[in-house]
């Protein structure tokens, strides 16, 4: 029940990617050293530092910080989350923000793992995506991580607007050259609240058909299984011993730590997400009050619930002993009918003590995980 992992939030970008909904504030660079030191704070309440197996700087863009505060941020994550001899310290990375310098600040500080956030190898795809780099500024970005740190992630987006098959197929095929050991592919969705979401209501972006998607999604399958990479969960796919420790603390329901704007700690049975303005979050560690804006108590079953639904996103699925001994439950006791009723369209399988979903289950992974929450 002690967690093993944590996670901090660095909110900064330099602008918002049309698509993006995550807990990001853009241009407001003046605020970083206030965000240090309310950091500081946070991590203060710790009382006693709190030794881990993975830590990981997501955001926002953790590389966006100059290097001296960088520097800062990983001696302070490192002085209250003190890393096992053998542990996972992940960075989240934006080419644009590489520099020899900051690979140097991020291998001095032990990081062994940057995440880098690719999405796409053609300029004209970046550019509708809003992102800031170019395939120039990716390539250079490997070059100079790969000699330090070699265990290179990186995120890949398709189904942008306009994209073809084709188009996708190269994106995969530049993903495996560029020597990455861990691919994640994620669709592009339109968020509610999100320019993209916008100028799709007005019919300025058209969304990818749905064959289009679930063609591109079975092509990125085939093609980085093909190259030597595991498919290990829905999203994600990795070299032998190359899976990603930090991610599958949360597939497996383990409990962790986290600060920083909008972050989300899972410790016993309690969930607590930080309030998710920088300003605000700020603000309240500088008055000395708490920053956490929600917090519940989860109950067994809607833990047990979770651990399903998370459980079945690992291609390999649940194991039911462990299941039932981590839980107490057996997904059949949560949601028999609809485990039945998916088992019947060959949606789910069963093989032995593992209960998994099959490759067109894959292709419907989101809705049936909502079906058995
Ligand atoms: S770089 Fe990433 S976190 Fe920042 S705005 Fe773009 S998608 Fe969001």
């Amino acid at each position: 029940m002690t967690p093993r992992s944590a996670y901090l939030h660095v909110p900064f970008c330099t602008h918002r990617c049309g698509y993006c909904n995550f807990t990001v504030i853009a241009g407001r660079d003046d605020l970083m050293e206030a965000y240090i030191e309310a950091i500081e704070e946070e991590l203060a309440l710790l009382k006693t530092p709190r030794p881990v197996d993975t830590l990981f700087l997501g955001g926002g863009t953790p590389t966006h910080l100059p290097p001296d505060q960088l520097a800062k941020l990983l001696d302070l994550a490192t002085r209250w989350f003190p890393m096992a001899a053998d542990a996972e310290l992940s960075v989240e990375a934006n080419p644009i923000d590489i520099t020899p310098e900051k690979v140097d600040v991020l291998a001095a500080a032990g990081v062994n793992r940057v995440s880098l956030g690719v999405q796409s190898f053609h300029d004209a795809k970046l550019k509708l995506l809003e992102r800031d780099h170019r395939r120039a500024e990716i390539e250079a970005a490997a070059e100079q991580i790969l000699p330090k740190i070699p265990n290179l992630a990186i995120d890949m987006i398709f189904a942008a607007p306009g994209e073809t098959l084709d188009q996708w197929q190269d994106d995969l095929r530049s993903a495996v050259e560029l020597g990455a050991q861990h691919i994640s592919t994620y669709g592009l969705t339109f968020e509610k609240g999100t320019s993209f979401w916008a100028r799709r209501e007005k019919r300025q972006l058209t969304e990818a058909d749905e064959e289009l998607q679930r063609e591109m999604y079975l092509a990125a399958i085939d093609h980085l299984t093909g190259s030597g990479l595991e498919h290990y969960e829905v999203s994600n796919f990795a070299r032998p011993g190359f899976r990603s420790r930090h991610n599958q603390q949360y597939w497996l329901g383990r409990r962790y730590f986290a600060a920083g704007p909008g972050a989300s700690r899972h410790i016993d049975l309690r969930r607590e997400t930080n309030h998710r303005s920088t300003t605000t979050y700020i603000k309240r560690l500088f008055q000395g009050r708490s920053p956490v804006a929600e917090s519940e108590e989860l109950t067994p079953d809607m833990k047990a619930r979770e651990r399903l639904v998370f459980g079945l996103r690992m291609i390999r699925g649940i194991h039911l002993p462990t299941f039932q001994q981590e839980t107490g439950t057996t997904p059949w006791d949560l949601a028999g009918a609809k485990i039945d009723h998916f088992l019947d369209l060959q949606l789910l399988e069963r093989e032995g003590d593992q209960l998994r979903l099959t490759r067109d289950g894959l292709l419907l992974g989101d809705a049936i995980c909502v079906e058995l929450m």
